[in-house]
């Protein structure tokens, strides 16, 4: 593996300058493998727990134990993770229709959702597809300002529509230029808004931030919080999946929603899943870590280097995604084709820009993953046009993800 000079002197440059951020994200992830640790000795894992069962899947041991031990490690009553979740989308989705009755207000106060949720909640407007809209559920939408949540727009709102049932927050970013959310913040918003209305569900989608930071949003305050166990949730391990964790009386709502209403969380069979599902929550800090080391070194790396990056390599984070602005189209593609050149699987292949359903512009995609479209696996992708921004994220060790950036890099300047 060859670098050229350029490139190893601002690697070098760009480690020296992680070194305070590297301390804080080994002593979160210490705090946050002590606290998963705990949760599998509290709830006496055995080996039996691993084996699975099929049909029905009634009495599954090792089902019930991982909804613990995910309860124990957000701080909530309650877990459904389950393999059944075909992706972060469907667990959000579930969690929505779980909760949400006819006439009640969803409220989202982090501005627009994540785009697989526009058909969830109706705001495309279609209509007879079954969305939130279609079965009379209200939503509204309070935008961030610069980059915060709009707190007195939230009381207002709460105080002038009876109907808010749920406040619904994004964690991270997702594909937009804003930083994530810290679970201080998220926590402080859920205060404010059970002051004025203690019955309010403050629901928190937590794809992409698990682990990042010392405590979960549903540790402060939050009641419920869902996620992709191919993101930080499922350590580099899990197959497919996702969770959704929060009171008894949520998840029990959320169940029948996943399987059907009376059964609930009794049945569903986990078939060979159980094993990847323990270990990857097990790994997930460490995983998530690594991650984040490498986010912080693309943003030291691309300092170093004159480009622009966000967030900066010294803002502590509440998520794994780096956005490289390349401001030119092809720089932005020959970096995005050397993530992939640089990656553990698909290596020889080259991505290209093309059109994708939903979205406006072509879109490139870079993601040689163990697991297709993991994206706690390094991965990196990009909408054409400008500023011609790149969304780095994942890595599942630090030191294969900072060479695979390395090469990335390398190859812009070369071409
Ligand atoms: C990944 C993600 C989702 C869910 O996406 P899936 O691809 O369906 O797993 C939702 N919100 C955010 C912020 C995400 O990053």
């Amino acid at each position: 593996m060859q670098f050229s000079r350029k490139i190893l002197d601002a690697a070098k440059t760009a480690e020296i300058k992680c070194t305070d951020a590297f301390l804080r994200i080994e002593d979160i992830c210490q705090h946050n493998s002590r606290k998963v640790l705990d949760a599998f000795i509290k709830n006496r894992v055995a080996a039996s727990h691993f084996s699975g069962t099929t049909g029905y899947g009634y009495d599954d041991a090792g089902r019930d134990n991982l909804d613990r031990i995910f309860a124990d490690i957000f701080g909530t009553e309650d877990a459904l993770v389950r393999h059944n979740f075909i992706s972060g989308t469907h667990a959000l989705s579930t969690a929505l229709f779980g909760v949400l009755r006819p006439n009640d207000t969803l409220l989202a106060v982090t501005g627009k959702p994540y785009d697989t949720l526009d058909e969830v909640i109706g705001a495309s407007g279609k209509t007879g597809n079954g969305s939130l809209s279609d079965f009379g559920i209200n939503y509204a939408e309070i935008p961030l300002i610069d980059g915060k949540i709009d707190i007195n727009a939230v009381i207002g709102a709460l105080k002038n529509d009876n109907n808010i049932k749920v406040v619904y927050i994004q964690r991270s970013g997702g594909y937009s230029a804003r930083a994530a959310l810290t679970s201080e913040e998220i926590g402080a918003v859920a205060r404010a808004a059970k002051q004025i209305k203690p019955s309010v569900i403050v629901m928190v989608d937590n794809c992409y931030g698990e682990f990042t930071e010392k405590y979960e949003p549903t540790e402060l305050q939050a009641d419920m919080a869902i996620g992709s166990l191919i993101k930080n949730a499922g350590g580099g391990l899990c197959d497919t999946g996702g969770y959704i964790v929060g009171s008894s009386k949520l998840i029990e709502l959320c169940s029948y929603r996943l399987t059907s209403v009376g059964m609930g969380k009794e049945v569903g069979c986990t078939l060979g899943q159980l094993k990847a599902m323990y270990q990857g929550i097990f790994m997930a800090p460490s995983v998530t870590a690594d991650a984040v080391k490498s986010a912080v070194f693309a943003s030291a790396l691309f300092e170093a280097l004159g480009i622009d990056v966000f967030p900066s390599s010294d803002t502590p984070r509440s998520d794994i995604i780096t956005t490289i602005a390349f401001g030119d189209r092809d720089k932005l593609i020959s970096f995005v084709q050397g993530i992939q050149m640089g990656s553990p699987v698909d290596s020889y292949v080259c991505p290209e820009p093309w059109a994708m359903p939903g979205y406006s512009d072509e879109v490139i995609m870079a993601a040689g993953a163990f697991t297709q479209g993991a994206s706690i696996e390094l991965s990196c992708d990009a909408p054409i046009r400008p500023p011609y921004v790149a969304y780095l994220q994942g890595g599942l060790t630090y030191h294969t993800a900072k060479a695979g950036i390395m090469l990335a890099a390398d190859r812009m300047f070369k071409k």
